[in-house]
């Protein structure tokens, strides 16, 4: 840990080599029409690099090559176990280039270095090893059908995934497509967010070396409604699984009606409750885990606890606990290691936040933590951890996904409140219970309109379980062996001995 100095990542970012061009059929390619775009720094807004803004024509190459990959059966057609070794050996490179991802993924978005390292380039291994190690351990089934014939439903690879992925985990929402994709045999193209290609670019490389058959999973680079439209548009993408805002949400649905009717997988936003009862004892952790779980990762998290539900007898004593934890983030430049907490991604996000805190006071929420932005290093996009006390849920902070770290408190006095107001959202992704009664838990845990509970934590996330959202918040689960859904299809062999 000590080894990790400002300087050595000052150093290193100084060095990064970074790939600026799609990736296809194993190699990198610039985009037909030889256009690019600027991604700008978020720590500094200074010109970071010139990425390929890819287009149609690009797009259907990428498509004919991972269709032409599929097709000739080289990676599908492997036995699990071998799909396993392959795959175990990408998680392996991820931890031998750990550092060099890690900062792919600050320089990009402005995420604190350290968080990139140990979370998202360690939980992108994990969940690739995870996925790795199922491979040849899930059977098929054989349906009840007595002595005269034998019916076996058998799993097969979809073909061509689409994965079209945000920026606030650049590489492990990729790797939650990537990972069961790849294990279920299919070709895969990711389409990153224009934000932060890097990490992924460098993903592609990694594969060929870990031995995935060139074409087999390919990165397209540009703006969404370029390339990610024409992947959303394409007669022969079989399948399009989408992380990102609930309007881009939609217009995936919108493609595949007028395409090829793909299905389409998606994980959209949220307004996560967090609920304080008075009867949780541990009111410290729970106001530490409040904290992270609207704080971490700036609050560009899908499933953040933005909107904080409290029991009135209570709640003073838990805004003063907020309101210090708030006090102690550590805005910085995101390659120190001191920092916990860096920039916005982008100006769009940073002022839409602002303006939404200023509606917020508006609206009579009463500003106790944070409320404007600070500069530093020429760069004005870090936001202060913000809180919002005497939140009513009908005002707009508590509606909107703010998708910054912006905190609304809501007081409730009795337990029935508290569920009507948790599920008084069009979202459903996730949300948090704090109490010591174990009947209480279940209760509300059971009455809850999303798709995770956390008891006593917030933001439970693991391979193992299943995640995605109720409601607007998407349509299928990403991580578990759940995700199998996602990427194959069901076939039935009926045979007949009578
Ligand atoms: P977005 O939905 O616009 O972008 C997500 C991905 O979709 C990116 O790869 C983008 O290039 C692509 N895309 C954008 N427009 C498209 C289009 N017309 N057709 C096809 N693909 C398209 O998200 P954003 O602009 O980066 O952020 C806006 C809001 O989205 C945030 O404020 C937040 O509320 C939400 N968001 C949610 C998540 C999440 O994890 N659920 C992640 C990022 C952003």
């Amino acid at each position: 840990m000590s080894d990790y100095s400002y300087e050595y990542w000052q150093t290193q970012a100084k060095n990064i080599q970074f790939k600026n061009q799609s990736f296809i059929n194993g190699e990198y390619r610039a985009a037909q029409s030889g256009a690019t775009y600027d991604v700008i720094s978020p720590a500094s807004e200074e010109l970071l690099a010139q990425v390929s803004a890819c287009d149609e024509a690009d797009v259907d190459a990428a498509v004919a090559c991972a269709r032409s990959s599929f097709d000739s059966g080289v990676w599908a057609n492997r036995s699990p176990a071998e799909r396993k070794a392959v795959v175990l050996k990408l998680a392996q490179l991820i931890l031998e280039h750990k550092d060099e991802l890690a900062l792919l993924e600050t320089l990009d978005m402005g995420k604190p270095v350290m968080d990139a390292l140990n979370v998202d380039v360690m939980g992108a291994s994990a969940i690739l090893a995870w996925y790795a190690e199922a491979a040849d351990k899930i059977y098929d089934e054989i349906a009840p059908t007595g002595d005269t014939a034998l019916a076996t439903m058998t799993r097969e690879a979809i073909g061509v995934v689409a994965a079209i992925v945000p920026w606030n985990f650049p590489l492990d929402i990729a790797i939650w497509k990537l990972g069961p994709a790849l294990v279920a045999g299919n070709s895969v193209i990711i389409k990153p967010a224009e934000q932060s290609p890097h990490s992924v670019l460098r993903l592609a490389e990694l594969a060929i070396e870990a031995g995935v058959p060139k074409g087999v999973f390919n990165v397209v680079t540009g703006y969404g409604h370029v390339a990610g439209k024409a992947l959303g548009l394409h007669n022969d993408v079989d399948v399009a699984t989408f992380t990102g805002s609930t309007e881009v949400g939609k217009l995936f649905l919108r493609y595949s009606s007028e395409s090829n009717m793909k299905p389409v997988w998606l994980e959209t936003g949220g307004k996560s409750p967090n609920i304080i009862f008075a009867d949780c004892e541990n009111l410290d952790k729970a106001a530490d885990k409040a904290a992270f779980g609207i704080f971490f990762n700036q609050g560009e998290v899908c499933s953040a606890n933005s909107r904080l539900l409290v029991e009135n007898s209570i709640k003073d004593q838990f805004v003063e606990k907020m309101v210090a934890r708030a006090k102690a983030v550590v805005l910085g430049d995101p390659l120190n290691p001191e920092t916990t907490m860096g920039p916005i991604v982008n100006r769009k996000q940073a002022d839409r936040m602002l303006s939404l805190i200023e509606q917020g006071k508006k609206e009579g929420g009463k500003l106790v933590a944070g409320g404007t932005n600070s500069s530093i290093n020429g760069s004005s996009l870090y936001v202060q951890p913000t809180i919002f006390d005497g939140v009513n849920n009908d005002m707009t902070i508590a509606r909107e996904e703010i998708f910054g770290p912006v905190l609304s408190v809501i007081g409730f006095d009795t337990e029935e409140e508290a569920i009507a107001i948790a599920n008084d959202t069009p979202y459903g992704l996730a949300a948090s219970v704090w109490t010591d009664s174990l009947n209480r838990a279940h209760r509300v845990a059971k009455k809850i309109k999303a798709g995770t509970v956390s008891v006593n934590t917030v933001d439970a996330l693991s391979p193992m379980t299943p995640f995605g959202g109720f409601k607007q918040s998407g349509i299928g689960r990403d991580l578990s062996i759940h995700a199998f859904d996602k990427f194959t299809q069901v076939k039935t062999t009926w045979i007949d001995f009578s």
